[in-house]
């Protein structure tokens, strides 16, 4: 087994930041991405506050320890690194985290109402609905804490008027997750123009087991 490389990490940091903006679930510097870094040491790398994907380079990725202080970069982390190591802290499965706000995605937080699991391929990444964190400030540990509380054993919550938060076994996972929230955030939008009661899958009874 190969060690981890930081610098391949950081390099797909970027590719899926700018992904996201390609994909149009960023604008401008919105949103953030980390992963956890393996090894004995609580590490991890985020995208640092304020910088347009853009322009951004690899080695702007910055690495954190668990109280949030920089080892090794140039810039100051996201604002919202705190959000994030509350959630490593909350959920051990959680290996990256991908932060977006994504217009469809948004419509549901803005009217406080959760994303239904009505497709499966939005079901077999978020565990279930995806629910509203209420709106707050979001640079700080206890808005984390209280978004784990919303977001419980799936993997996205959304922020009310703000966003969306993922969690993945790895950043591809997570950001697959992204991706399905956003698409079955607008099919939603769709099925309501003509009924108030679309169908609902329950995730539980579905059969699929964690293991994507
Ligand atoms: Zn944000």
């Amino acid at each position: 087994m190969t060690a981890f490389d930081l610098d391949q990490a950081r390099a797909s940091i970027l590719a899926y930041s700018l992904r996201s903006m390609e994909y149009g679930l960023n604008f401008n510097t919105q949103g953030n991405i980390s992963i956890r870094v393996p090894g004995e040491q609580e590490r991890f790398l985020i995208t640092p506050t304020d910088l347009e994907y853009d322009r951004m380079s690899p080695e702007d990725i910055v690495l954190v320890d668990a109280r949030g202080e920089v080892v090794e970069g140039r810039h100051e982390p996201s604002s919202e690194v705190t959000v994030h190591l509350a959630t490593y802290r909350r959920r051990p499965d959680a290996h990256a985290i991908v932060h977006t706000e994504p217009p469809y995605a948004n419509v549901w937080g803005v009217i406080g109402e959760p994303i239904r699991g009505t497709l499966v391929n939005m079901v077999i990444y978020t565990k279930g609905e995806v629910p509203i964190m209420p709106f707050a400030q979001s640079n700080n540990a206890a808005f984390g804490d209280a978004m784990c509380d919303v977001m419980g054993d799936t993997n996205a919550v959304v922020w009310a008027n703000h966003g969306l938060l993922t969690v993945g076994a790895d950043l591809r996972q997570a950001f697959k997750t992204t991706v399905a929230v956003e698409s079955a955030a607008k099919v939603q939008l769709g099925a309501r123009a003509v009924t108030d009661s679309p169908i609902v899958l329950d995730y539980a009874s579905l059969g699929f087991s964690d293991a994507l």
